[in-house]
């Protein structure tokens, strides 16, 4: 005879999962249950409530990594315990983060690969605020020697990722946005240079532009600095925000100058979970030389043991991300970022080949020259009895995310929509996609979503 107690946990382990009286009632949402479960409902329940999100790799809005290989997978697993700040507990995934930091540094030119400043973040979006400081530490510098006012600092930019806009806002700085006009989506070196001042704490040219993809032209931004400098004294650096193009750019246009070959750039940061093909969390900010980087802005903590000097918003992080993205670098090599990102590059050509060739549609971006994307809207003087958000609409139902928006500031009346492609699109799901968006435009023409609307009224359409 089974105890009593042995007999509940036998008849546990032998329910039917979705017989037991755990996966028979609703999940808790407000209130902690009194009582625990046995993990194996647990686990059914938490991911059957996953399968309601989409399927990440036919998400086309994403930037952000969503193929790893088994190894990258198998790290990630292996490094779960690991807090990367502790770098006396976990040194060699400290001197791993060293490695990323200095083959990063050569890889964007650093005269000083060896030595140059820079860590990991938890993506871009902390990687630029760490940038950003930095420049206002550096100018508030400059101007406290000079006897001059540090109350009005202002960064130059074109349309930033909101990332940006957080910075300026918590460190109480101007943000002088260059808005668009016209069919000019990004910044240009007149347009800074008309917005400089001695209380211009740096410009932030983007390599990727958020909204379209697009190169901003660092080399003629630094060109026009160079000038601005002989005729008014006025120093300004340069932190590009390279998010997505610090990774593509290497690889597949290597004679673009855009990086510490440029001796005005004296900050970088990028994003390994975009196109540095590492698993969601990680970032880089890297800095030219020891100089740029202010002293003050570095603590130093000895409680882990050892003393470590620590320049982050975090703390503990783990450091899995870190070990992928040494992973990546191994076992890619130059050679298979390059391969990898041109595979992307032909996909993404080959969607604006064949979308421009759709009676609606005009490509902004067709994939060349900037990132590995592409960009398109409805065609001007025409009546279209969709709009573009119908369209992204129609191709959820296929499980494809392909998002349309608005532009910002001065071109709030142009909606696009955009495919950024990924490591794992391949030609063949990238036709997939294209037969389900001419479907969707066969569907649209036997059931209009509204009467025909004038471009500037579907355009204009807001959602
Ligand atoms: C994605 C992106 C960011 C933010 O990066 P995260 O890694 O998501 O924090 C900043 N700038 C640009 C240009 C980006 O594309």
């Amino acid at each position: 005879m089974l105890h009593k107690k042995h007999q509940d946990k036998l008849e546990e382990l032998i329910s039917p999962t979705y017989g037991s009286e755990f996966t028979s009632a609703n999940l808790p949402k407000f209130k902690m249950p009194e009582e625990d479960m046995p993990a194996r409902d647990a686990y059914r329940m938490v991911h059957d409530e996953l399968m309601l999100d989409g399927n990440s790799r036919q998400n086309l809005a994403t930037f952000c990594t969503t193929f790893v290989e088994p190894e990258v997978q198998q790290l990630m697993t292996e490094c779960i315990d690991k807090n990367m700040i502790d770098k006396d507990e976990y040194p060699q995934t400290a001197e791993i983060e060293n490695r990323c930091v200095h083959i990063l540094a050569d890889l964007w030119n650093s005269p000083e690969s060896e030595t140059t400043l820079g860590c990991s973040t938890t993506g871009s979006s902390e990687a630029a605020m760490l940038g950003g400081m930095a420049l206002k530490w550096k100018w508030r510098e400059k101007m406290k020697a000079a006897g001059k006012p540090t109350d009005k600092p202002n960064m130059i930019c074109g349309p930033v990722q909101i990332c940006w806009h957080k910075f300026a806002r918590y460190w109480d700085i101007e943000i002088r946005e260059i808005p668009m006009e016209g069919d000019r989506l990004i910044m240009t070196p007149e347009e800074v240079i008309k917005r400089c001042d001695e209380n211009t704490i740096g410009v932030v040219p983007t390599l990727g532009v958020t909204f379209t993809g697009q190169y901003e032209p660092v080399k003629a931004v630094s060109d026009a600095l160079d000038t601005f400098e002989k005729d008014t004294g006025i120093d300004i650096p340069i932190h590009v925000d390279g998010a997505s193009g610090a990774f593509i750019a290497p690889f597949i246009q290597p004679d673009l100058e855009w990086d510490f070959r440029l001796p005005r750039v004296k900050s970088i940061n990028a994003s390994g979970h975009k196109f540095g093909l590492a698993p969601l969390g990680v970032g880089w900010a890297l800095w030219r030389c020891k100089d740029c980087l202010p002293e003050d802005l570095i603590f130093n903590v000895n409680y882990l043991g050892g003393n470590m000097p620590t320049f982050a918003l975090n703390f503990s992080r783990p450091g899995g991300e870190i070990v992928a993205q040494y992973y990546n670098f191994l076992r890619l090599g130059k050679k298979g970022y390059a391969e990898i990102h041109s595979a992307g590059r032909d996909v993404a050509m080959h969607l604006a080949d064949e979308i421009g060739k759709m009676d609606p549609f005009e490509i902004i971006y067709n994939g060349d020259g900037g990132i590995l994307a592409l960009c398109w809207k409805l065609k001007e003087g025409m009546e279209y009895n969709f709009t573009l958000y119908d369209l992204a609409d129609r191709l959820r139902s296929r499980g494809w995310l392909v998002p349309a928006y608005s532009m910002p500031a001065h071109r709030e009346d142009l909606v696009i929509q955009r495919i950024l492609v990924r490591h794992g699109m391949s030609m063949d799901l990238a036709e997939l996609l294209l037969e389900d968006i001419r479907r969707a435009l066969d569907h649209f023409d036997v059931h209009p979503v509204q009467v025909p609307l004038s471009e500037e009224e579907a355009g204009g359409f807001k959602h």
